[in-house]
């Protein structure tokens, strides 16, 4: 799934290098006997047309929550009015919607400079100035807070166990004050220490550990000696959906520069004492000066919408169990880019994704076989599913999911398709295999007559919906066609999609369903225990403890969508619903503290772990072990 960001990076780029358990190689189409599921494809594949449609610029690369994403829904729910899906049952409408956090906007920031003792720049004695703009972070809290200020350097604490010591508060008292720091990191560093230093140089890092000092708030300049001196802090794309427990605004060098005044230096010789990263140099109390921080960061929410319909079961459902079968793919994308997770480059940047490999052929591929599923008898209900959000997080199918119109548990099986377009060489992954004992047997007699070289791997913890559905324990099977340099990039066009291959995809994976359709019995679930943690996460995070943020619910703390099988935090009895709100003594207000308590934690040594559930407060240990 989509995990952590942080600064807008990308995270997660598919991978091929999954595990290949175990490959079912092409099975010689002599063997006989298959051709009852062999299900016709029209003569006239849609697939092309559907890919053009949804890739076409008119839906401008269908981010959610975007215009084109609701122009997307109309082609596909026009595509499945075609083939006579209907609304789920209870539900009005095929479009499903669900709220999230679109991106953020100051509100209205201000900061305010008094001196107490001494007359600072433009500041008089004892004078109350009014508040002069600031700009909150996107991750800052709202409030106002009023204290001394302290200068803490770069604000940087590197933990532990990272060859280099820097602590920008060793020699600092914090407690209930407003720390001034510096952006970035010291300017000379050395290049072996760069890149430790860079590392905690994340203002998300910087803020968590000022609230960890007892700071009340923080404000950051960039100083004179750095890029982008004396300017605000951009607010980035952040889909948080709240504060980080801390107060934190960006200020110009002209407000830093009157801070400093009393003083007698300047901010521009403090910064240059800092630059060479000599870790015994420090901030200080800036005397007499009493900032008052206003911050107010309007939090966007935007309404994105999955599509969602079903085939009625042409006969009756009494004596089949779990009488429903789901088909699924993301349909959004990254629109132009804006929400950070783009890998286009500088010429590109800011340009229509298209995204017609991802995720254009996978709505086609879901179109195309319930189109197929739509012409012949059906002993279920099969469930045909577009979700958005996925780039963002899997926000859509989570949604879906958490309030699922139709009992998850009477889902025989849900089906994902996601980058099935460029298909090289013959081969087609097949992921989450491990999630039922039925799959290896059934896609070997699919294969027959599809001959692919298949690649089954077993883990359902991927960066794609399949993800969610693993996690809500119905048996899932991914369909994927491997990575390509166009990867979330404009690129990503129409006219590079395989569609012959696209639709021998269709066929086979229409003749799974069939074979799932035909059984009265439904495939059972396995949970998959896994020794590593899907998707990226910050390089260089070699611990791991096996839990599974929910991106999509509001909370304090990190909320637990689910614990991986066999990992150390099933192990330390955590599970789905849990909210961690504390770990090795630092506390939690969202999934960035606990991506960077991850690196205080040790392998194998045992930390207490608090948590909150049911509304009571618990404690366990837990071990993390480490990366593979
Ligand atoms: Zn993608």
């Amino acid at each position: 799934m989509s995990t952590s960001r942080h600064d807008g990076r990308t995270q997660n780029p598919r991978t091929t290098e999954g595990r290949v358990l175990s490959a079912v190689s092409a099975i010689s189409a002599l063997i006989v006997g298959t051709a009852a599921f062999v299900v016709a494809l029209d003569a006239q594949s849609r697939t092309r047309a559907h890919v053009e449609a949804l890739a076409s610029p008119r839906f401008e690369g269908r981010l959610a929550g975007s215009n084109g994403e609701r122009l997307a829904g109309d082609y596909i729910v026009g595509e499945l009015e075609k083939i006579g899906a209907k609304p789920l049952p209870g539900q009005q409408d095929v479009r499903l919607p669900f709220e999230f956090t679109a991106g953020t906007r100051d509100g209205g920031s201000t900061i305010g400079v008094s001196a107490t003792n001494a007359p600072a720049g433009g500041v008089e004695s004892g004078a109350k100035t009014i508040g002069t703009p600031a700009r909150a972070l996107s991750f800052s809290d709202n409030g106002d807070v009023e204290a001394p200020v302290v200068f803490a350097g770069y604000g940087i604490v590197v933990p532990e166990g990272q060859g280099f010591g820097y602590d920008s508060y060793a020699t600092l008292d914090v407690k209930d004050k407003i720390v001034l720091v510096l952006r970035y990191f010291p300017e000379d560093a050395e290049q072996k220490t760069r890149g430790i230093l860079a590392r905690y140089a994340d203002l998300r890092y910087k803020a968590m550990a000022a609230r960890q000092h007892g700071a009340k708030a923080m404000i950051v300049v960039a100083g004179p000696r750095s890029p982008n001196a004396g300017e605000l802090v951009p607010m980035t794309f952040d889909t948080a959906l709240a504060g980080s427990g801390i107060v934190a605004v960006s200020i110009t060098g002209n407000e830093a520069k009157r801070m400093f005044t009393p003083t007698g230096k300047t901010l521009e010789d403090a910064q240059k004492a800092l630059d060479d990263a000599n870790p015994h140099a420090a901030g200080f109390a800036l005397p007499g000066i009493t900032a008052r921080v206003h911050a107010a960061v309007e939090r966007e929410k935007r309404t994105g919408h999955n599509v969602v319909a079903y085939l009625p079961a042409t006969m009756p459902v009494a004596g089949v169990a779990k009488p429903w079968v789901a088909l699924g793919a993301h349909y959004d994308h990254l629109g132009h880019g804006e929400a950070g997770n783009t890998l286009a480059g500088k010429d590109d940047a800011g340009k229509i994704h298209f995204g017609a490999d991802d995720n254009a052929s996978g709505s086609a591929a879901v179109l195309a076989v319930a189109a197929a599923l739509a012409q012949q008898p059906r002993r279920r209900n099969v469930i045909v599913g577009f979700w958005s959000g996925e780039e963002l997080g899997l926000i859509g199918s989570t949604a879906f999911a958490t309030k699922p119109p139709v009992p998850l548990d009477l889902l025989a099986a849900y089906l994902n398709f996601d980058m099935v377009g460029r298909m090289q060489d013959n081969k087609l992954t097949v992921q989450a295999a491990g999630t039922s004992p039925a799959w290896g047997r059934l896609l070997e007699q699919a294969n027959i007559a599809a001959g692919f070289d298949l690649a089954v791997q077993a883990d359902p913890y991927q960066p794609t919906d399949v993800a969610t559905f693993n996690l809500a324990s119905v048996p899932s099977l991914s369909f994927f066609t491997g990575t390509h340099a166009d990867y979330h990039k404009p690129s990503d066009t129409a006219d590079k999609i395989d569609y012959e291959d696209l639709d021998r995809i269709v066929g086979f994976v229409a003749s799974i369903v069939r074979r799932i359709e035909d059984s009265t019995e439904a495939p059972a679930f396995t949970k998959v225990d896994q020794t590593m943690q899907a998707g990226g996460g910050r390089a260089g995070v070699r611990v791991y403890t096996g839990t599974i943020p929910d991106y999509s619910t509001e909370v304090k703390g990190l909320l637990l969508g689910g614990v991986v099988g066999g990992g150390p935090a099933e192990q330390a009895g955590l599970k789905k619903g849990d909210v961690i709100v504390e770990i090795a003594g630092q506390t939690i207000a969202n999934i960035y503290d606990y991506t960077y308590a991850l690196d205080v934690l040790k392998i194998g040594q045992p930390a207490k772990v608090v948590y909150v559930r049911e509304g009571a407060k618990r404690e366990t240990t837990l071990t993390p072990s480490a990366r593979k």
